[in-house]
């Protein structure tokens, strides 16, 4: 291929087959039921040993949710508090796989597929490393996405602040779509 039809294949000024994703979530902790209204801790689909959990209307799991609004951020939809909002009483203890799988479902759907997934968590305890294999592999499940393009990075917060101090969990994710199909009425209707 000459350099000047590379250079044309690569013309992405109409539409970019690429899209980036942000997701953020952050949950209180507090002491887990009888001793407070924490839930047990749940994130990345991962039970996690600890006598804190998330304050949430759904299961609380920070990192699915943020992973799920990335997904939804990259196709410019509305997130997930407003698809699943916390006052509807079928999210109630909902298991956040749900939301996470819809999520993925739409992107393939609207003709994108994900390249890779980054997590970051800030969490000061218990420690994330025994439990972080586990985690990409249910997120690889949920989004159809090959577990060596899904990553999970753990962070304490140096004990400051509320997440230092264990009264929080907070992730950030960041996701990257590639189109699979040419933007057609479909992809469209998605991305308006
Ligand atoms: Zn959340």
């Amino acid at each position: 291929m000459s350099q000047k039809g590379h250079a044309a294949t690569l013309s992405w000024s109409d539409d970019p087959p690429l899209r980036i994703g942000h997701g953020y979530d952050v949950h209180r902790l507090e002491p887990c039921a009888p001793a407070g209204p924490g839930r047990p801790f749940v994130l990345g689909g991962v039970l996690l040993e600890s006598a804190t959990g998330p304050v949430s209307h759904s299961d609380g799991d920070a990192l699915y949710h943020a992973v799920t609004d990335g997904l939804l951020g990259a196709l410019s939809m509305p997130d997930i508090g407003q698809l699943f909002p916390d006052d509807d009483p079928r999210h109630e203890s909902a298991d956040s796989a749900v939301f996470l799988r819809e999520a993925a479902s739409r992107v393939a759907s609207a003709g994108w597929q994900i390249a890779n997934i980054d997590a970051t968590v800030i969490l000061e305890r218990p420690k994330l490393s025994p439990r972080k294999e586990a985690m990409r592999e249910n997120i690889s499940r949920e989004t159809g996405v090959p577990v060596a393009r899904v990553n999970i990075k753990g962070k304490t917060h140096e004990r400051v602040d509320a997440v230092g101090e264990g009264r929080a969990v907070e992730v950030h994710v960041a996701v990257l779509l590639v189109r699979m199909a040419a933007p057609g009425r479909q992809a469209e209707q998605h991305l308006a």
